[in-house]
């Protein structure tokens, strides 16, 4: 599903994506977790390509992400991104977020948009907030509105970037509650997260990033029980 073969890319003179290769399968659940600064963003901002790469390439259910003919409207639509802070419009209540995209790019019809957008608030467990605005809403809740949102488009693949990092504690839960839903329904996941119970619990696989590089890449039980890298040693001291 998603397939980076040597892949770099530079911010000027910084090196901060440094010949990254890795492939991951449809249904599979990846965690990305690594030092601040160590690429984790933009590595997955490259998959619906927010972020242009120099060199290597990127492949996305099929397109080549380099072509010149990619269609990014069809990309972006395919991969759902729910990001730290959870940029609902605030003067659109939670049901005009919700079917904005399937309105106006799957040009779905108003009522079969509606029909969709309550039952994903009853799958993030928010059907009773439809016609509340984002100010009325907790972050916990507004975040759940923002999975909803991407969901709206039928994605292939859903990116989060740290979706649980702007949270109050009491808040984390709910959030990771609805994630671990989709990942035992077979949605493809890349997550960058440090809630290292959520990799434990449902990722299949976890990679460390420092420095640009992808330093180290286990299943959950081998990365926290038999982690290889004294750079991954000492990451996981420090916040397991
Ligand atoms: P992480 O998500 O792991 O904290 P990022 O991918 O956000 O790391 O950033 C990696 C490095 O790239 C950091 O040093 C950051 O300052 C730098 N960086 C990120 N975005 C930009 C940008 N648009 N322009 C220049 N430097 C950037
Ligand atoms: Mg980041």
């Amino acid at each position: 599903m998603i397939e980076f073969e040597h892949v770099h890319k530079w911010f000027g003179e910084l090196h901060v994506l440094s010949d990254i290769t890795l492939t991951i399968q449809k249904g599979e659940v990846v965690v990305i977790c690594g030092p601040s600064g160590s690429g984790k963003s933009t590595l997955i901002r490259c998959i619906n390509r927010l972020e242009p790469i120099q060199r290597g390439r990127i492949v996305v259910d099929s397109q080549d992400l380099g072509a010149p003919d990619v269609n990014l409207k069809m990309l972006r639509a395919e991969v759902g991104f729910v990001f730290q802070q959870f940029n609902l419009y605030p003067h659109m209540t939670v049901l005009e977020n919700i079917t904005l995209a399937p309105l106006m790019v799957r040009k779905m019809s108003r009522r079969n948009a509606e029909d969709l957008a309550m039952a994903l608030l009853e799958k993030v467990n928010i059907p009773d907030k439809a016609g509340a605005y984002p100010a009325q809403l907790s972050g916990g809740q507004q975040q759940r509105v923002a999975i909803a949102r991407g969901l709206a488009m039928k994605p292939k693949i859903m990116l989060f970037d740290e979706p649980t990092s702007a949270l109050d504690p009491e808040m984390i839960n709910e959030v990771l509650d609805v994630m671990k839903t989709l990942a035992r329904e077979g949605m493809t996941m890349v997550c960058v997260t440090h809630e290292m119970g959520f990799a434990r619990e449902v990722s299949d696989r976890v990679i460390f990033m420092d420095g640009g590089k992808l330093v180290e890449e286990n299943s959950p039980e081998e990365f926290f029980n038999n982690p290889q890298s004294e750079r991954t040693k000492e990451f996981l001291s420090k916040i397991l």
